[in-house]
């Protein structure tokens, strides 16, 4: 278990951090169909690439649980969840009303194993966590998540279920807040949605924004009720490059990490904001796109890597392998090792590919009026929301552990509940509504009329949120866990042997 590295507490930037890697050998043969820009194949050829750039034997390897009908329904709804278990290629004809009401079948078509796709990819992200809240590891990667369109019962954009908001969930349960960023060229709207009216999770997103897909993440939204100014969203337009990019993430995520200070960061990594994505329409390098792991890293906060969108799929493999390089602290050589799937990344055989001369319609007056109007609404923020933790009302169905809680540590709440809260001494945070102050009274009167984002009916509100464990100091930004004894092994993802 020990793989070296430092614990992340007390590690400096230059210091290795343990990475917990999640990879299913079988990701790579789930097929969307002829045509379809998205391809699962590209995590099989990241995996290549890791391991003859040797970076495997420094990761510790693991196939994730497949995420169970539970597991999916903490956030889908579940006829929903239903619908994806039960419908496959030869049953579309049955199903052709459920199958537009979930929207299925265009972008995000019935393809064989679509269920067991879905739960490979969110059993990654939701394992991650895990390993995460255990201190397992500093650093959790699954680049085969990062699924950040779909809603609570709707598929969107090759999304089907949502990964990252399944995965916060879990982490929420350790952790007071935590924050999401999302450097995919699309804006992260499943995310923000799902967590649009509460102040324990702020989402960040930077995203192209103007008759693009999927139309939402103007830099007018910021959240609501008390989730107002948890959601930040950074509008830009086409060719960003490199420098443009970093003299707004650098200096909004400083201020975000100053004034939000989560006990966890999830970064969903598209590669589809990368220079000649298929889909894509930015000039941003590989060391550019890295550029952002590399400075959430820095903060030293358990940190969970995603992947996403990536549509020239060479690229993607480089840039998720250079990536994972970052989250190692391990710089990879620029000559692509002779491989099975060499043959992509010729005529130069190179990890680093220059962007194009393309034109970047963001100007400089533009880019300061985005960074001022943000580094503003952070201001309003100064200081962290502290979670209020209340006495168990007698009523709640969840059983408070015995205060003499080490002769319980084992006992499960419930055996079929979810993972790993068992052996934490919970308390249930006020669920109390707060009244609301007239500003948000005006907005909420337009709900309905004027945003339908708004619909409150697919956020997780705040009594939704999974309960928390007490922090042991007040001024201790990782919650510490208990010793984890749990004897539930189908939690534990199999080890994988690294080759
Ligand atoms: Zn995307």
């Amino acid at each position: 278990m020990d793989i070296g590295g430092n614990s992340l507490p007390s590690a400096s930037d230059t210091v290795k951090r343990k990475v917990s890697y999640f990879y299913d050998p079988e990701v790579g043969n789930y097929y969307y169909g002829q045509g379809h820009p998205m391809k699962p194949h590209r995590m099989r050829m990241t995996h290549a690439l890791l391991a003859h750039y040797g970076l495997l034997q420094h990761m510790h390897v693991l196939k994730p649980n497949p995420a169970r009908e539970k597991d999916l329904c903490r956030f889908h709804a579940d006829d929903y969840v239903s619908f994806l278990r039960r419908i496959t290629p030869d049953t579309v004809q049955e199903y052709s009303r459920q199958l537009k009401r979930f929207n299925v079948g265009e972008d995000c078509p019935v393809f064989d194993g679509l269920y067991s796709f879905c739960q490979t990819y969110a059993g990654g992200s939701i394992g991650g966590a895990v390993k995460l809240n255990h201190q397992h590891c500093d650093i959790a990667v699954n680049w085969a998540g990062g699924l950040h369109h779909a809603k609570k019962c709707e598929a969107s954009g090759f999304c089907y279920v949502n990964d990252i908001v399944l995965a916060i969930l879990e982490l929420l349960k350790f952790h007071e807040r935590v924050l999401y960023v999302d450097i995919d060229i699309h804006h992260g709207d499943g995310v923000e949605e799902a967590f649009y009216i509460t102040d324990r999770v702020m989402t960040v997103s930077f995203h192209k924004f103007g008759d693009y897909f999927p139309g939402t993440g103007d830099i007018k939204d910021i959240g609501f009720g008390k989730g107002k100014y948890y959601a930040l969203n950074i509008p830009l337009d086409d060719g960003i490059d490199d420098e443009s990019y970093q003299s707004l993430f650098k200096p909004i995520m400083r201020k975000v990490m100053d004034v939000f200070r989560p006990g966890a960061v999830v970064l969903q990594c598209g590669a589809d904001s990368l220079s000649g994505d298929r889909l894509g329409c930015f000039n941003i390098s590989v060391k550019g796109h890295a550029e952002c792991v590399r400075f959430m890293r820095s903060f030293n906060v358990p940190l969970l890597l995603l992947g996403g969108g990536g549509y020239t799929i060479r690229n993607v493999a480089r840039c998720w392998c250079y990536e994972t390089g970052v989250a190692l602290g391990i710089e990879v050589d620029d000559r692509v090792p002779e491989h099975e799937y060499i043959e992509y990344f010729g005529p130069d055989y190179t990890l680093h590919v220059a962007p194009s001369n393309m034109e970047n319609k963001n100007s400089r007056e533009m880019l300061d009026n985005i960074r001022a109007k943000l580094l503003d609404n952070l201001s309003r923020l100064q200081h962290a929301p502290s979670v209020q933790f209340q006495e168990r009302p007698p009523d709640t169905e969840i059983p408070e552990a015995d205060e003499d809680e080490d002769d319980n540590k084992d006992e499960r709440k419930d055996p079929d509940d979810d993972v790993n809260v068992d052996y934490l001494r919970v308390k249930m945070e006020s669920v109390e509504p707060e009244a609301k102050d007239q500003d948000e009274m005006e907005v909420d009167k337009d709900v309905g009329e004027a945003d339908e984002s708004l619909n409150d009916t697919e956020c997780l509100k705040d009594s939704t949120l999974p309960i928390k464990v007490e922090a042991p100091t007040s001024e201790s930004l990782h919650t510490k866990v208990e010793e984890d004894n749990s004897k539930n092994p189908t939690e534990q993802p199999e080890e994988m042997d690294n080759d």
